[in-house]
């Protein structure tokens, strides 16, 4: 699989992190409606925090980031019946194929659960929690993979 480059990464941002419905969003690489988003949590963290991968059902491109949760934010996982080992030995690729097989039923196989009025996060305001943790990771270097539980 690619990546998205760093032009596509900056339209990403652009766009509701956490759409309504969990919608699939418009791709800046290919420009078909399948940019698709899968959250999971990653354990053994002070504040809660979660990898999102947001990849293109289409062109197949994908990026991993870790973000700090909103407080009160819930959502469900469609792979939490993975085994840690399981899990830690599916590829990306083969994560994400799982997830698209889910998709092409017509809905998002994962929901969020946002609650009303602005994000409150339980450090200020949103950043990406690499950003907050300086020297921890490169800025671009690709996230492993690890059981939410
Ligand atoms: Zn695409």
């Amino acid at each position: 699989m690619k990546q998205f480059d760093q032009g596509h990464l900056q339209a990403i941002r652009q766009l509701p992190r956490f759409p309504e419905e969990n919608a699939q969003q418009p791709c800046p690489a290919c420009g078909k409606v399948t940019l698709r988003h899968y959250m999971h949590l990653v354990e053994g963290r002070s504040l809660p925090t979660a990898i999102i991968i947001t990849w293109c059902g289409s062109c197949r491109r994908h990026h991993d980031s870790m973000v700090i949760l909103p407080q009160g934010l819930t959502f469900t996982d469609p792979l939490g019946h993975l085994g840690r080992a399981e899990r830690q030995c599916m590829g990306t690729g083969e994560m994400l194929e799982l997830l698209d097989r889910m998709w092409s039923s017509g809905r998002a196989p994962q929901t969020f659960v946002i609650p009303p009025g602005p994000p409150r996060y339980p450090t200020g305001p949103p950043k990406d929690a690499r950003e907050q943790e300086p020297g921890r990771r490169r800025r671009d270097a690709p996230v492993r993979r690890r059981k939410d539980r």
